[in-house]
């Protein structure tokens, strides 16, 4: 008899799907599907995940520990024991604790999986127990939920589902039919009784396509372009009662609107006038008007100040208090699960550095101390991360102790000092939340893990023996883990634990039934919404939310190109990307400038060609298409650098810098030449 077994979908996705793994009687799993119960997921996946077992069982997983026997970047490995490796790893990090201390140890969690056992969803008390330095993941959506926080306090404004309501409703920065598909239905249904849809997106992507209107604005614009909004719907009709009585600063802001007439921003952004001010009149007029704002937006040096802007509008509608109305960047603030009980910060000996995910070469560059060991789990940051040349420059150092917790040998695992073998969702317990729903994931283990494989909670439980540790906590089960997590108020209150998620697979957040998050208050601290900010002043940004340009991406110059690095249709980020199937499916690397572009520019299309600025370059072969905007190219992330003619991808063009808010990542403010390769 086989068995069907409920889990989640790990992946960076907003929609976290639920599946369901049929295994056989002899313990194979030959079947994973949606899971038709879930309220979000419908029964379908994607064509990400539709083949997970099969990438499970490639014959490139990783099944033993490993380790380095060549140089540095080389790729040479050999086979080791468990025990060989946990005693290398334990020594080496207990030198460094006696010798450079805690601050000296950077535990690297990537986004490979988002859960909160085995993911980056929490940070593990291990490595507080042993006083580590802190990791900010600082390389997706912070400086968009750091924006917000300015104004609404949450980034959780709407439930998604209630799209379903809306009469207008704005793609802002989403590729929805390629990075969060399981809410297009949501979107159809809300277009079928009547609703008019909007991508603004400087790329005319598959979801733009498919819109009512697309807004293709010059990249980095997104500020101009809500303040732009505001000023139409400030003369077409604000709501004044809901303005007067919930929100604090108008006055100011709307003086501050003054200067951002139709025809300006139509000069900032490169979009028709008549466009904006038929946009605008729609919003004022025709609500309410949902705003699913993606993150790509914000990977621009003022990327926090944008998403700040554009979470005004529903503020001068008052859709934030409408059903169907209102702006949702995350759902995962929502959930309310007790991290602090699983992640123990209590544990910590005193030390509080914090190092930055998105400037991993400028950290490891620093000496105070020196980062003396770097473990990556579930990263592959050779290939994510910005600066890729001066990253690799930075994992060939002599005194730095690599470790790579993976579930395939990676670009970054080339550079490692051990490669340790991890499972995949399938073979471990997991929590999954959404920060594209209001659903809670539960993840049963379905199949044993192959080969040597470990999670994380059990590398970290076994490394904790290794190095003598004592502390009890160190050794809970992943159930008594994930019932740390569920001992929350809300979970409480509802009688929710671990056995009812368990049993149930999948449970809405308690108390979100009819979701309104500001319909008593803001979630700042006046509990009002603020147009005008003292706490965003204090901080540097500005007392009203404000338009800055980006610091490359606009620049317009001649023969030069803003590259966007948006997803690939077959992976998200570098997950499954150095899988055969995956590369073949994806294709070769691409580069695409609208037509026009390419013949100006004498560009040979079909050809390979050089991406290049001065921080570094990549070949990729010239498409032309639609898809980009004259001065835009385009270049999907997360392909192995290994698929690259000669061994460069993306991110060797992409500037190691903070954003304005939250250290965030600023992969889209970036400008390159495109130029033939000689002969
Ligand atoms: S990648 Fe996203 S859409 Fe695809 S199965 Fe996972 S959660 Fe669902």
């Amino acid at each position: 008899m086989s068995r069907d077994i409920v889990g989640a979908c790990p992946l960076d996705c907003p929609d976290a799907c639920s599946w369901v793994i049929t295994v056989d009687d002899d313990g194979t799993a030959v079947k994973l599907r949606g899971n038709g119960d879930h309220p979000h997921t419908r029964g379908g996946l994607c064509v990400k995940v539709n083949p997970y077992l099969e990438f499970s069982r490639d014959p490139s997983r990783l099944l033993h520990p490993m380790k380095r026997v060549g140089a540095k970047g080389e790729g040479r490995f050999e086979r080791i024991t468990w025990d060989e490796a946990l005693t290398t790893l334990a020594e080496r990090l207990q030198h460094i604790l006696d010798t450079d201390g805690g601050d000296a140890i950077w535990p690297f969690d990537g986004t490979g999986t988002v859960g909160y056992l085995q993911g980056v969803g929490a940070r593990h008390r291990f490595w507080n127990a042993i006083g580590a330095a802190r990791h900010h993941a600082s390389i997706c959506s912070i400086s968009g939920h750091v924006g917000i926080s300015y104004t609404s306090g949450t980034a959780a404004g709407m439930d998604p589902e209630d799209v379903v309501h809306s009469r207008t409703i704005l793609l802002w920065g989403s590729n929805t039919l390629t990075s969060n598909q399981h809410l297009w239905p949501f979107v159809e249904q809300a277009r079928a009784g009547g609703a008019h849809v909007v991508v603004i997106d400087p790329i005319r992507h598959r979801t733009a396509e498919r819109a009512d209107e697309h807004v293709a604005l010059r990249v980095g614009t997104d500020a101009a372009l809500a303040l732009g909004l505001c000023h139409v719907i400030e003369s077409a009709g604000i709501d004044a009662p809901f303005v007067a009585q919930r929100t604090d600063g108008w006055d100011e802001f709307a003086e501050s609107l003054r200067d951002y007439t139709p025809e300006r921003v139509a000069e900032i952004c490169d979009v028709p006038a008549e466009q904006i001010i038929t946009l605008g009149r729609r919003i004022a007029t025709s609500g309410p008007t949902a705003i699913k704002l993606g993150q790509g937006m914000q990977r621009q040096r003022h990327g926090g100040q944008a998403a700040r802007v554009v979470s005004c509008i529903p503020a001068l509608t008052g859709d934030y208090v409408r059903r169907g109305g209102g702006l949702v960047y995350s759902t995962g603030d929502a959930y309310g699960l007790n991290s602090h009980k699983y992640s123990r910060a209590d544990l910590r000996p005193g030390n509080e550095r914090t190092l930055v995910m998105t400037r991993l070469a400028r950290d490891l560059r620093r000496t105070d101390p020196a980062v003396k060991a770097l473990i990556v789990m579930g990263a592959n940051p050779v290939v994510s991360n910005p600066g890729q040349g001066a990253v690799r420059d930075e994992l060939r150092r002599d005194d730095l102790f690599t470790v790579v917790f993976d579930a395939f040998h990676t670009d970054t695992a080339d550079f490692a000092d051990l490669v340790l073998p991890s499972t995949l969702q399938p073979e471990h317990t997991e929590v999954m939340d959404s920060f594209g729903h209001l659903y809670l994931n539960w993840n049963e283990p379905a199949v044993a893990p192959p080969g040597e494989c470990v999670s994380k909670t059990e590398l970290l439980r076994r490394l904790a023996a290794a190095m003598g540790l004592t502390e009890p906590a160190l050794f809970a089960t992943d159930l008594e883990l994930a019932a740390d997590l569920l001992d929350a108020p809300a979970w409480r209150a509802a009688g929710i634990g671990i056995d009812e998620l368990r049993a149930a697979g999948f449970l809405r957040i308690p108390g979100t039934d009819a979701y309104s998050p500001f319909a008593e208050r803001f979630a700042t601290a006046s509990g009002r919404f603020e147009f005008a900010s003292a706490r965003a002043d204090a901080d540097g940004h500005g007392r009203l939310p404000n338009y800055r340009p980006p610091r490359e991406a606009a620049a317009d110059a001649s023969g030069t190109f803003a590259l966007i690095s948006p997803a690939n249709h077959f992976y998200i980020n570098s997950m499954f990307a150095g899988i055969d199937r995956n590369i073949t499916r994806s294709g070769e690397p691409t580069v695409t400038v609208c037509a026009t572009d390419a013949d100006s520019n004498s560009l040979p299309v079909g050809e390979l060609v050089r991406v290049a600025n001065e921080r570094g370059s990549f070949i990729a072969r010239l498409a032309v298409g639609t898809a980009a905007r004259p001065g835009v190219a385009i270049a999907p992330k997360g392909g192995w650098t290994k698929t690259f003619v000669g061994g460069n991808s993306v991110n060797a063009t992409t500037l190691e810098r903070d954003s304005d808010m939250g250290a965030g990542a600023v992969y889209h403010d970036n400008r390159v030449t495109i130029t033939r390769l000689p002969g």
